[in-house]
């Protein structure tokens, strides 16, 4: 039975596994590594990576993408006439990996390490366990990206003893850590981050500015939005370190072009670097070392691609940032070394990772009166290491109150109620004037970051509770679960089947003239063939289909925007 890594990524998600001495990527049925971490529903099958990732351009409503930003919330996604939640479009996608891994290794798959953005609170924590076991999973441990960005980097470099800030950039987080390593240890010292900024914020202002600078763009309806967001976004990803790059867009019989150079990047990106600086320099605080202390700084995720960024962490640590090889894998491979770890692998069994606590803990508390509105009382503050355990004595603050009413909490807000409340405690007081009968509270938070909490009156009456899994009850994930497997996900022939036909839609939906005709016959032939079972017939026209798709990208670049606008030149 074989224990899988993934990295359940915002943009793409990826399945590693240990093996000889290394960590590997498994391929998905369509032999990519990256499976796009997006779900799209037709009637009683459900689409998920590439063919989904197609299908959205031409049906965006049934169609989700970047929902690991919703994880942890009450977000309902309505694709055509079902309900999802977050978490149960993330069981989808790691159902997916997960089939993919079990076709590829040729052995069933129970377990899964899953990689989480440091800085994701409990909720979205608890969120990801509940899609894990909702896909068949079972999850040991959730391990922090950027804890598995170090993994990988140090077992790339064998690097014995140095301090890194780790820069975990991808399409919808950012994560900061500071690591130190030495002989076989990893020990995190301190992350931070964001859990809404990401290269889909860089899209989104590009492609606001594109429409400000190009009015006639607001006419566009949905498809063409969707679009053009795709065609900026790879833009942006092929820009690289050209100063400009020219791009085009074609809608109907028009075609507006412009450059998209670094500078704009840049001009658009600077709010985003600020909040880079800020958050690199809370971790250095809060990891108690300088700038100068940290030996390399190791940039990963897709969006550490973007030369404006790399130039910025350049000059703020005033060294040439670490770029990793390949920098969206980097995380993947990280939690497949730790999956060797986790089988006790004779080659790395010696390897050890510590973590710290991403957020301050505490309890709800009032100065005197029991109305005034509750601030926090931290007791485990944000990165302490892990595991933690500490012990508060509280007061009750009414005359003669019977009840004390503990709220668990997480952040760093002052009010209690502007942070994550996680859950209350009751606990029986004998009957005694303000600020006179007491109780001890212990918050101790485990190596897999699962908190506990225990009150204990004067009675020595213990009331304890574990903060995990609660978000749900049995009975609503069993129901989730029934609906989930109604769904179907297509066998890898179909699966190729739906990305070519996606392809051609989006074809025939973007063009006009010849491109368009040719397209929509072969979009005939193939479902046809299909349909009718004629399997060698139906070869014939995917591999023809496949060549139309190539041909008409080329020529496309080669002879837009004059040759095809409907026939009325060329
Ligand atoms: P996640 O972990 O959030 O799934 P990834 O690490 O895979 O994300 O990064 C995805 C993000 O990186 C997307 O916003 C994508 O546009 C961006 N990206 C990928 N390649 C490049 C590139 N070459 N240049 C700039 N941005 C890139
Ligand atoms: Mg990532």
């Amino acid at each position: 039975m074989a224990i899988i890594g993934i990295d359940l990524g915002t943009t793409n998600s990826l399945v590693s596994y240990w093996k000889d001495g290394t960590a590997k990527l498994i391929p998905n049925a369509m032999g990519s590594v990256l499976t796009p971490s997006v779900i799209s529903v037709m009637q009683d099958e459900i689409l998920v990576g590439q063919s989904a990732k197609e299908r959205r351009l031409t049906h965006g409503s049934e169609t989700a993408a970047s929902f690991k930003r919703f994880m942890g919330t009450k977000k309902k996604y309505q694709l055509g006439s079902r309900i999802f939640t977050p978490a149960e479009l993330s069981a989808l996608v790691l159902k997916k990996l997960k089939k993919d891994a079990e076709q590829y290794l040729n052995e069933p798959v129970e377990e899964a390490i899953i990689t989480v953005p440091a800085y994701f609170n409990d909720r979205q924590r608890t969120d990801t366990k509940l899609a894990a076991k909702m896909a068949g999973l079972k999850v040991e441990r959730l391990i922090n990206e950027p804890s598995a960005a170090a993994l990988a980097y140090q077992t790339a470099q064998n690097k014995e003893e140095a301090v890194l800030l780790i820069l975990d950039f991808g399409g919808g987080t950012l994560d900061i850590s500071v690591v130190e390593c030495f002989e076989n240890v990893i020990e995190i010292e301190a992350v931070s981050g964001d859990n809404h900024l990401g290269g889909d914020d860089i899209d989104q202002l590009l492609y606001a500015e594109f429409i400000r600078k190009h009015p006639e763009l607001s006419t566009l309806d949905e498809q063409g939005i969707a679009g053009l967001r795709t065609a900026l976004t790879e833009a942006k990803c092929a820009l690289g370190r050209q100063d400009k790059l020219m791009f085009s867009y074609a809608y109907g019989i028009n075609v507006v072009e412009d450059y998209i150079t670094q500078e704009q990047l840049l001009e658009l990106g600077l709010p985003i670097l600020e909040r880079i600086r800020y958050l690199c320099s809370q971790a250095m605080q809060d990891g108690k070392c300088s700038v100068d202390e940290i030996d390399d700084v190791i940039m990963v995720g897709g969006s550490a691609q973007l030369y404006f960024v790399q130039r910025f962490i350049e000059e703020l640590f005033g060294k040439l940032p670490i770029i990793m090889d390949e920098t969206d894998k980097v995380v993947a491979k990280g939690a497949g070394i730790y999956t060797g770890i986790r089988m006790r692998a004779a080659d790395i069994k010696d390897r050890m990772m510590t973590d710290v606590c991403p957020f301050t803990l505490g309890t709800n508390i009032v100065w005197d009166r029991e109305d005034d509105r509750p601030h926090i009382c931290p007791v485990l503050k944000r990165n302490c290491p892990l595991p933690f355990s500490k012990t508060i004595r509280l007061y009750a603050t009414g005359d003669y109150q019977e009840l004390m009413r503990i709220g668990i909490y997480q952040g760093e807000e002052y009010y209690a109620d502007e942070n994550v409340c996680l859950g209350e405690l009751l606990i029986n007081i004998r009957r005694r004037p303000a600020g006179e009968e007491g109780i001890s509270v212990t918050f101790s938070y485990d190596i897999n970051g699962v908190l506990e909490v225990e009150a204990e009156n004067a009675m020595h009456q213990v009331v304890r509770k574990l903060i995990t899994n609660d978000a749900l009850s049995d009975k609503e994930i069993e129901e989730s679960l029934k609906r989930l497997e109604q769904l179907k996900m297509p066998d890898r022939e179909t699966e190729e089947y739906e990305l070519i036909r996606a392809k051609l839609e989006w074809l025939y939906q973007k063009q006009t003239g010849t491109i368009r005709n040719q397209t929509a016959k072969i979009l005939h032939h193939l479902e046809i063939s299909k349909e009718e079972g004629n399997y060698y017939l139906y070869l014939k026209i995917k591999e023809e289909a496949k060549q139309w798709l190539v041909q008409a990208s080329m020529y496309l670049d080669t002879f837009e925007p004059e040759e095809y606008t409907d026939g009325k030149k060329g």
